[in-house]
């Protein structure tokens, strides 16, 4: 905010030192994330527009302008109103510093490790070193009150004030404001759950309980219990009730804790994707597939799909290079591709699709360094950002990541330590995420995750899971705290292990038995909560198929069911959405073979496939090249 001086004095006599601030009242017009242009009155005090007690619309001069050309009632001046539309912040990410002349600075760090502790809102410490990154941020300050503008601005810095009457509960309010929270009591059916006392309310604030928000938070049912609702005497003119619930006995205006229902409008508000590793194949919405193979002379060969296939059914798009295994491709959003590979140096290479050209070139590849053993693990938890991990010569484990610029350089690595046999496995359940597996020289699994500030059990830790694996890990999240973990054992059986967000099943070091004699490595997608398909090549060098629905195995918990073929590569499967899976293997022609599930049929047929061409010599995951350490269990 450009004007956030201390206000005329005439204001001054209403301004307290709370949440439930007062003065002279005037109408603006506002829009939301879910509502369109909407006049609401709101309160002048020290020039800022209050809403309700304490949020801030923006300046009194900003409210009135988004009047003045209201009235002119033309499309340029709507136009203009829309463009205040409250803001998600970007990735969840809640930029913040505190102002230094800030008493009891504890309460930000309480309420902000509050948040953190219950939903996906991160909180990185905005410094002079990462200000480039979070150009959008809230300063904590005394600014007379607690009071916050609601939503992200997107100019800049903006205030949440905390005055000396504001506790850690005020904070953890305030910040809901900035997330996007109304206050609860705004809600167009409230009239159902709460009675007002008009009798009981100051002079000239009867239309702090007047307003009606119909926002993305008005999820779920009517909560007392949230922190964002008014307290029973808020703008009491003689200390009786102004509002009282409907529901005798119920507890309003509690600012302790964020409820289960705010939390449950906070995840609606941020919803979390999770994030399947990279792939040969990958897609970015629905009706997109894009799948990358290597043809003969070892260059990436491209094709794919948006309602047909491009450049042809049978023909690819050459993009370069001599790589020595399949791409590794992931999409942070629609329009985007980063493909990752290792050169016949054994060094990694990237190039990417920003939605409208191939950098740095169509057949051009951004040099990445390293010593890579096999071929990279990728994963995009959002937008502008990627995590890379490969293992290196020593075969330890090592990261390196994008967030607008590399890190730790565009050629650096983190070394994460683990001796690692095979590739590893890395997903995400959402924002700040990362859960990475490895397969250790003992073939038991292990697991380190990334937490948003700090890597578990520690940077060059693991934590053991048990069993004997003769696969590299494969791994998929249907959403927040939920992983699905497959690997093959001595037996060539499936196995799987799973983390329900509070333990491992059917235990640390167990692993339910799935059936079934593997060739090769197993593939694993999820197209959404509670689902999981599963393919694998049989002995016969057929498909095979087996799925989760949330409370069985089909077709048995041992059994598979078969889909033909005669497969050269293991399966690689995509979903671009619930109900659907696009499968593709090599042929023994070397061609690219795709089939697919639309919901309620396999497509060319349940056992048929769909060619399209190529002369494909890598489709599948790099054997480590060191013999000894290789996975196959043929050669053990
Ligand atoms: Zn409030």
């Amino acid at each position: 905010m450009a004007d956030n001086k201390s206000g005329p004095g005439g204001d001054q006599k209403f301004v307290s030192e709370g949440e439930f601030q007062a003065g002279e009242s005037a109408s603006g017009i506002i829009s939301g994330v879910t509502f369109g242009p909407t006049e609401v009155v709101y309160y002048k005090v020290n020039n800022l527009a209050v809403f309700e007690g304490d949020i801030v619309l923006g300046t009194v001069a900003e409210l009135e302008q988004t009047k003045d050309a209201a009235n002119q009632d033309d499309a340029r001046a709507r136009g203009v109103i829309i463009t205040g539309a409250r803001f998600r912040w970007t990735n969840a990410e809640v930029p913040f510093r505190i102002n230094a002349a800030l008493p009891n600075q504890q309460r930000v760090r309480d309420a902000i490790t509050h948040w953190e502790a219950r939903t996906p809102i991160r909180f990185p410490e905005r410094t002079t070193a990462n200000a480039a990154q979070y150009p959008n941020f809230i300063e904590f300050s005394d600014s007379g009150g607690c009071w916050s503008m609601l939503g992200m601005q997107g100019n800049g810095m903006q205030t949440i004030s905390l005055g000396t009457g504001c506790s850690t509960g005020n904070a953890i309010h305030e910040i809901g404001h900035a997330v996007g929270l109304w206050h609860e009591q705004s809600r167009e059916d409230r009239n159902t759950f709460v009675t007002i006392n008009r009798a009981n309310i100051e002079a000239g604030m009867e239309s702090q309980f007047d307003q009606h928000i119909v926002d993305g938070d008005d999820v779920g049912g009517y909560d007392y219990g949230s922190i964002m609702h008014y307290p029973r005497t808020a703008f009491s003119k003689n200390g009786l009730e102004t509002i009282t619930p409907v529901q005798a006995g119920a507890q309003i205006g509690q600012r302790t804790a964020l409820s289960a229902g705010d939390i449950a409008a906070v995840n609606f508000m941020y919803p979390q994707t999770a994030r399947a590793s990279s792939s040969p194949v990958v897609s970015w919405g629905p009706n997109r597939l894009d799948a990358f193979v290597l043809g003969t002379n070892r260059a990436v060969f491209h094709k794919w799909f948006s309602g047909a296939w491009g450049p042809s059914v049978t023909g690819y798009e050459n993009m370069g290079g001599i790589a020595e295994c399949a791409p590794q491709a992931v999409a942070w959003g629609p329009n985007r591709l980063d493909l990752f590979v290792t050169g016949t140096d054994s060094a990694l290479y990237h190039k990417w699709w920003n939605g409208s050209a191939w950098g740095p070139s169509v057949t051009g590849y951004e040099y990445m360094g390293g010593v890579i053993l096999g071929d990279p693990r990728v994963v995009a938890w959002g937008p502008n950002r990627l995590d890379v991990f490969v293992v290196g010569s020593d075969h330890g484990l090592y990261h390196k990541w994008f967030n607008g610029a590399w890190g730790p350089s565009v050629t650096g690595y983190e070394n994460m330590g683990g001796i690692v046999v095979g590739q590893p496995e890395v997903v995400s359940w959402g924002p700040n995420r990362l859960d990475v597996f490895v397969i250790g020289t003992d073939r038991a699994l292990y697991h380190k995750w990334w937490n948003g500030s700090a890597w578990g059990p520690s940077l060059t830790g693991y934590e053991r899971l048990g069993g004997v694996c003769t696969s590299s890990p494969r791994v998929v999240s249907w959403g927040p705290n939920r992983l699905d973990v497959f690997v093959t054992g001595t037996d060539g059986a499936l196995y799987h292990k799973w983390w329900n967000g509070s333990a491992w099943g059917p235990s640390v070091n167990d692993f339910e038995q799935l059936g079934g004699i593997v060739v090769g490595e197993p593939e694993a997608v999820s197209w959404g909560p509670n689902r999981l398909d599963l393919f694998v090549i049989g002995t016969d060098s057929a498909l095979y198929h087996k799925w989760f629905d949330g409370n069985a195995w089909g077709p048995s918990v041992l059994g598979y069911e078969n889909m033909g073929g005669i497969a050269t590569s293991q399966p690689r499967v995509v979903s671009w959405s619930s109900g659907r899976l696009d499968v593709f293997l090599t042929g023994t022609n070397s061609a690219l073979f795709h089939k697919w599930f639309n919901g309620a049929a396999w497509g060319p047929s349940l056992t048929g496939y769909e060619s399209l061409g190529g002369v494909i010599t890598s489709f599948d995951e790099a054997e480590v090249r060191a013999g000894s350490d290789a996975l196959n269990r043929d050669t053990d």
